[in-house]
This record gives structure tokens, sequence and C-alpha cells, in this order.
């Protein structure tokens, strides 16, 4: 039996195998070659893409490493099978776990809206500090979209995870403390309101949106990007989404003058004057920008934005490389990264086998580049590309391609396998 040093579990058992990735303080992730990754089945479609997700990561440490490197995987609970075993949508242990092994991976999660529980997803960002949401959206040549340059798309959203109108901060029609805040507004401020609103609220620091524009800027260094686009509402909303405009730039410029230039200094200079080597930071109207991801999708790379934004805008980015089912993503802090399917639990295909596995098989290619396995992660990659090449495909991309031969999600990752 593994030893887990400082690992405090109350319902759930140890894992039986494997050894923890630990963080040096710089916050460099120290990772063994058989860690422990936990895993969240997810809701709806979660198990049979888990599954999926699961026998093509395992199929790629050892196509890279052979006998060398292996991941144990080990489930903890949160969502409807949490409730079902635990009576509790999330229980202590599933964070714990996650703050411990510093990587997880996860399902979708089902979310009622309007009353009810409050989003699980939420809470596990909420509490594990996972303040970068990050979505990379490529086209991957064969794939159905509706552009007509679609491999002009290869953009990576940095939404801002914890503030926004998303923070949780809301109260319903006639509570008490609605009405106590709307008799603050309207009695002490000034405002003028009716009295049946529900009411929320829109914090948006310069601490958070400095830490966003940080790692955007830190991740475009790393991959050779070459812009960074800041996308807000600062024109309407000009104290929280204005602020997040401002300390973006102030970041940028502040921070990292030896390596970007702003589209406000790069104005002006021709083509050639302008330093190749640096990362030109600019900013849109985030209206503006739906239709600019959709008629130059070529001039945008990085975007940072805050929440809601970011939510509405990788949706429409995913849709134009194929979809949710194509898309990956992650939740990161500092101390911890969940990757996760960009798309929800479809509940009318759960358990079908049916539905496309990609985002969270990509999801974990981003995860095995996160802790330095960038040859595991590429196999994946590439095996997803000539599989689709060969059409080869779940429901929702044949229905949309010529010549295609549909498969269910469990044999398309047994294709993944075989074209690895
Ligand atoms: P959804 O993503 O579950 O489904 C929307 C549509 O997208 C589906 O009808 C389907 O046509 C398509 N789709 C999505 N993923 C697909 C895949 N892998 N393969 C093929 N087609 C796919 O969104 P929804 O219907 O709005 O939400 C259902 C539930 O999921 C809700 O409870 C919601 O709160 C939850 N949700 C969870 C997450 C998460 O856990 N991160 C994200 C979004 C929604």
């Amino acid at each position: 039996m593994t030893d887990f040093p400082g690992l405090k579990l109350t319902n759930i058992d140890m894992p039986s195998s494997g050894s923890p990735i630990t963080m040096r303080d710089e916050g460099k992730l120290i990772v063994p070659n058989d860690p422990v990754v936990p895993f969240i089945e997810g809701d709806g479609i979660g198990p049979d893409i888990t599954r999926a997700m699961k026998m093509v990561t395992e199929n790629a440490v050892y196509k890279a490493y052979g006998r060398n490197r292996k991941i144990y995987f080990w489930e903890i609970y949160a969502g409807e099978k949490c409730n079902k075993i635990f009576g509790n949508w999330l229980i202590d242990d599933t964070l714990e776990a996650i703050k411990y092994f510093k990587v997880a991976i996860k399902g979708p999660l089902t979310t009622p809206v309007g009353g009810g529980i409050r989003s699980i997803n939420v809470r596990l960002r909420q509490a594990l500090e996972l303040y970068a949401c990050i979505r990379p959206v490529r086209y991957f040549d064969g794939v159905p979209s509706p552009l007509r340059d679609p491999w002009k798309v290869n953009m990576v959203v940095f939404r801002e995870n914890m503030e926004d109108v998303y923070a949780g901060i809301e109260w319903p029609k006639g509570s008490v403390e609605c009405m106590k805040i709307r008799n603050f507004l309207t009695e002490e401020m000034g405002v003028s309101l009716r009295e049946d609103i529900g009411l929320g609220i829109k914090p948006i620091s310069a601490f958070g949106s400095k830490r966003i524009m940080r790692k955007a800027i830190k991740y475009a260094i790393e991959q050779n990007r070459s812009s960074i686009t800041i996308v807000h509402k600062g024109n309407i909303m000009k104290y929280t989404e204005g602020l997040f405009r401002a300390c973006c730039y102030k970041v940028a410029e502040e921070e990292f003058s030896g390596q970007v230039i702003t589209e406000g200094e790069a104005r002006g200079k021709t083509a050639e004057s302008l330093p190749d080597n640096k990362i030109l930071v600019k900013d849109r109207i985030a209206d503006a920008m739906f239709q600019q991801i959709l008629l130059r999708p070529e001039d945008y790379d990085v975007i940072v934005t805050p929440n809601l934004n970011g939510d509405y805008l990788s949706d429409a980015i995913a849709a134009t490389a194929g979809g949710l089912g194509m898309a990956p993503g992650a939740n990161v802090g500092d101390e911890a990264a969940v990757f996760e399917a960009t798309h929800g639990t479809v509940p009318k295909y759960a358990d079908l086998d049916k539905v496309n596995p990609t985002s969270l098989i990509l999801s974990s290619a981003m995860m095995l580049d996160h802790i330095g396995w960038k040859e595991a992660a590429e196999l994946i990659v590439s095996a997803v590309e000539r599989t689709i090449q060969s059409r080869v495909v779940t429901y929702d991309l044949a229905r949309q391609m010529e010549k295609a031969t549909e498969v269910s999600c469990s044999k398309y990752a047994e294709t993944l396998c075989q074209n690895m």
C-alpha cells in the first residue's frame, strides 16, 4: 500500500497504487513516473466519455514511455453519483484529493437551472481557487465547420473563473436580502429600481484581472503565441469590465514590457519596424469580437476575458471548429489544475455509448502537456487528427460529413488507440 503523508480522507479509500505529484515553492510541478490522477466520472454521458478518455490516455502513455511511466487514475466523487453514494453533491474528500494530488480530470456535472443546488463546477472552481479557465480551440482537418476557411481557427481563451456575475452573489426576488439591497440602492444611492426584481452583483477586482492576464501572457510566451486580445464590455460596464481592460494593459506594460507590445505602441509603426519577437496586446469590445471570430479568425490567438464573456465566447469559437464535442478545457489555479470537457452532460444520450469523447480526450492531452509528458500528449492529438481525416467519427460529426463512418463513443476511442 502506497503511503500518502498528510492526506486526510473521511469517506473514500486512499489510492491503492501510485505516487503524488508535488510542487516546488515557485509553483513548478514535480511529477513521478507513476502519478495518481484523481478523476470525477461526471453525470449523464460522463461515464461513457471518461471510460474512453482513460483508455486513450493509458494507451498514449504506454506507447510513449513503455513500462517506464504509468498514470494511476483514482476515482473521486462529485455530482449525481456522489449524491447517490454519500447523500451530498460534493464531499470534502474531493476537494482535499485535488488539492493534494495537484492535477485532476472531470466529466461534466448537472446543474439545475434556477433554484436547487448551486453549480458544483462553480463550487469546485471557487473552493480550489481555479481562477483561469483555459480553452484552446483549433481546427482539425476534415471536421465540419460553418466557416469558409476553418483552418484559420487556432485560439486559446483565458476566461477569468472566479469573479463577475458568476461569483454567485445574488438574491431571489422578494427575499429579505434582495429588498435590503434594493432599499439601500434606492434610498441612499438614488438609483431607481422596480420592486419585483432579483438582484446579482458583478464583482471584478484589479487583483483578479491582473492575475488572469499574467497567466495568459506567460502562456503566450511559453507557447510562442503571436497576440493576446483583451475582450471586454468596458464601454458600457466602465467600472467592472473597463477596470478589467485597464488592469490587463497595466500588467502587460509594467511586468512584461520586454516581451509584449501594445496595439497603441505599435500604431503608426510600419510592419517592418515592429519587433517580430514581441507579442501584440490589443483589446476588442465583446460584441464586436463575436463578429471577428467568424470573419477574421486568423487575427486572434490568445484571448483574455472576464467570466461571462469567456463562457459565451469559448462555446462560439468551439462551434467554428467542430462544436462542443471537440473543444478541451482546463481550470487552473496556482495550487491545482482540473481538466474537463467543455460541454455538459447531454442527458438524452446518457449511457448510450454514442457521444463524441474528443473534448475530454483532448483535455487529457492538455493535462499530459501540463505535467510535462509532451510525447504522450502529442500522440493523442495526432491520433485525433488521423482518425478524423479517415472519417471515422461519432454521430455529431458523421451527420455533417460526407462518406463518414459513424462509430460509437467506445469504438471511436479504440480507433484512436489503433491510430496512435
Ligand atoms: P450540453 O453540452 O450537455 O448539450 C448541448 C448540446 O450539445 C447537446 O444536445 C448535443 O447536441 C451537443 N453536445 C454536447 N456535447 C457533446 C458531445 N460530447 N458529443 C456530441 N454532442 C455533444 O449542454 P446543456 O444541454 O445546456 O446542459 C446539460 C447539463 O449539463 C446541464 O445540467 C448543465 O448545467 C450541465 N453542464 C455542465 C458543464 C460542466 O460540467 N462543465 C458544462 C455545461 C453544461
